[in-house]
Formats: C-alpha cells, sequence, structure tokens
C-alpha cells in the first residue's frame, strides 16, 4: 500500500448503500442473513418472526450486543489517538442512555440500580477485550452499519447491514463483523461464516470486486475468525441462498412451518407457541402479508464512515491467516 495511491473514499467502495429505513420494511422476495439464519435453525421460527410478526421481549445478551455496538460504532468518531479503551468505557452510559431512550423497554430489563451497573460492566469488559483484538488508532473504516442490498439474477433481493467495512489503498475490501458471544465451535463455524459469505456476495454484486477478508470478531471470548472468499465460494454461497429462498416459498405455499428442536430452543421466545413444548402456533394469517423483508432494524443510526487517512489502514492482508473454505452450511 503506497502512502501515494489516492485515499479511497465512501463513494468509492460499492455503491450499496441505500436509504436507511426506520425499522423492518416489508418487501417482497427479500432475505437477510439473519432471518436466512432463522430458517436454517428452524423453519417455524422463521414463521412466527416474518409471517405472524410476533414480538420478542428484550433480552439482556442482545440489548448487551446492540450497546456495544453502538460504542464501537461511535469510538470511530474519535480521531485517531482518542480511540482507547479509556474513552470506549466513557461511551458506554451516553450509549446506553440514548438506547433506553429510544427504546424504553429496555428498562425494564433490569429489577434495580445494581443489576444495570453489572451489565454495564459486562459491556466494557467486551469493549476492552476489543482492544486486545485490534488497535483502532490504526484504522479509518470506510463504512460503518453500511446497509447494502441487491437483487439476484433470480430476483430474490438480499439485504444486511455490515458492522464495518474496510478499504484498503489497494481496493482490498475486509467486511467486519462484531459479535458479543463466543466463537462457534468447530462444528458451527460454517454457518457464522455464512452470513459473512452472504454479506461478500452483496458486496461482490454490487461492486464487482470479491471481497479480501471477512472477519468475525468475537468480544465474549476475545477470538477472531477469518477467511478469505474466492468466486467458487460466493457462487455456492449464492446457488445456498436460492435454495433455501425457495424451502421458504414452498414452506409458505404449503403452511408446512415445521419445528427443529436444538439447543437454540433454549433462547426461543416462542417456546409458549411451539408443539415441542406442547404448545400450539396461531392460526396463520388468511390473507398471508407480503413476506417482510429480514432486515433487521439497525442497531445504530448508520452512517458513512470518513475516508481512509494517508498511512492509517494497515494491509489487510496484515495478520490474515489464509482464508479457509467453508463448508457447506448445512440445513
Ligand atoms: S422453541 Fe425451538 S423448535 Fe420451537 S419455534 Fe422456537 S426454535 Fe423452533
Amino acid at each position: 500500500m503506497s502512502d501515494a495511491a489516492p485515499a479511497a473514499t465512501a463513494t468509492e467502495v460499492p455503491a450499496t448503500a441505500v436509504p436507511h429505513a426506520a425499522s423492518e420494511v416489508t418487501v417482497h422476495r427479500s432475505l437477510s442473513p439473519s432471518r436466512a439464519a432463522d430458517f436454517l435453525t428452524c423453519p417455524l421460527l422463521y414463521r412466527f418472526r416474518v409471517i405472524d410478526r410476533l414480538p420478542e421481549p428484550p433480552s439482556p445478551a442482545a440489548a448487551r450486543g446492540t450497546l456495544v455496538h453502538a460504542v464501537l460504532e461511535r469510538l470511530f468518531d474519535e480521531p485517531a489517538p482518542g480511540r482507547t479503551p479509556t474513552v470506549a468505557r466513557g461511551l458506554v452510559l451516553p450509549q446506553w442512555e440514548r438506547l433506553a431512550t429510544a427504546e424504553p423497554e429496555l428498562a425494564s430489563l433490569f429489577a434495580d440500580e445494581e443489576q444495570r451497573a453489572v451489565w454495564l460492566d459486562e459491556a466494557s469488559a467486551m469493549l476492552d477485550r476489543y482492544f486486545t483484538l485490534e488497535d483502532p488508532t490504526r484504522l479509518e473504516p470506510a463504512h460503518r452499519e453500511m446497509s447494502v442490498q441487491t437483487v439476484l439474477d433470480s430476483g430474490l433481493t438480499l439485504r444486511g447491514y455490515i458492522d464495518r467495512l474496510d478499504v484498503a489503498r489497494s481496493g482490498e475490501v475486509r467486511i467486519v463483523d462484531y459479535k458479543t458471544g463466543t466463537a462457534p465451535r468447530e462444528e458451527y463455524e460454517a454457518r457464522a461464516l455464512f452470513q459473512m459469505k452472504f454479506y461478500a456476495l452483496v458486496v461482490w454484486r454490487t461492486s464487482g470486486a470479491i471481497p479480501r477478508q471477512l472477519q468475525l470478531i468475537y468480544l465474549g471470548n476475545g477470538e477472531i475468525m477469518r477467511c478469505a472468499p474466492d468466486e467458487a465460494e460466493l457462487l455456492a454461497t449464492e446457488r445456498k441462498i436460492n435454495a433455501l429462498w425457495q424451502a421458504i416459498e414452498r414452506a409458505r405455499a404449503t403452511g408446512d412451518w415445521r419445528p427443529r428442536q436444538s439447543r437454540l430452543c433454549d433462547w426461543c421466545a416462542h417456546q409458549a407457541l411451539c408443539p415441542v413444548f406442547g404448545g400450539t402456533p396461531p392460526p396463520l394469517p388468511a390473507s398471508p402479508a407480503p413476506i417482510a423483508s429480514s432486515v433487521p432494524a439497525p442497531r445504530s443510526i448508520p452512517e458513512a464512515g470518513p475516508t481512509v487517512a494517508p498511512g492509517a489502514e494497515p494491509a489487510l492482508t496484515d495478520a490474515a491467516p489464509a482464508g479457509s473454505a467453508a463448508p457447506a452450511v448445512s440445513g
């Protein structure tokens, strides 16, 4: 990477940014990584979330994820030298207050101040861990919380939000996703990478360039998972997404949204309506609404980041092990 090379700008990075919706957007034939993962996990869960649109109560773990993402996004508003653990910790409370103001139901998560303080400390500990994995003073993201979408040849729209997109002066793109959980065991890695390849496919289809690197940062246990996708992998991802969508359309046509029990049921908000747990799903909507886009509400207001500062961005190949080809995601 040469200092003389022109800095990449936000507008040079895939022209994928689209106006940000307030929350969920109703779109025909549209899929996001989150809802694709729902269907892979359990078709009935997908139905509850996308067809029935059942509300789900906030959870401390999900809210903590939202908070940590918001802090990491804001951290890059600071001039590079100011991106320190102390500054990140100082952002925790104001960001929490901002989120709680926007979503008053979050306040109900805690019985008292003490419980909330413990929870905030856990979020701060995750942020401390972030600094053991990356040096944000050497990064200038091209985009944060970037809304992306593309339409496949099949007509299916892919949508989602990318936590962070880095662009080196060479033009190489790195897609970064923060996870507040722990890195998955080996048998679940393919599913984690599927989400990243989904994003890589969208960026490839909109920019014409395959991202150089996909990076998952697990703040729960301080691990990083990296992958360098190639064309064959992204074509395979596209085939898998199209096949997944066909399965969703079949379920929608037949009304056969069968439950799939797994350890993830422990975190499911809809056990009371699930036959696996003795419940009965509500009747399907008489006139099914268009399948809602699987775009979740952005964790915070998305925005384009600054341009890459001269000398600030290390080559994307730094510290990047050879990419691993993930096996097909098992459904
Ligand atoms: S409890 Fe388990 S099987 Fe039932 S809907 Fe939720 S994830 Fe699916």
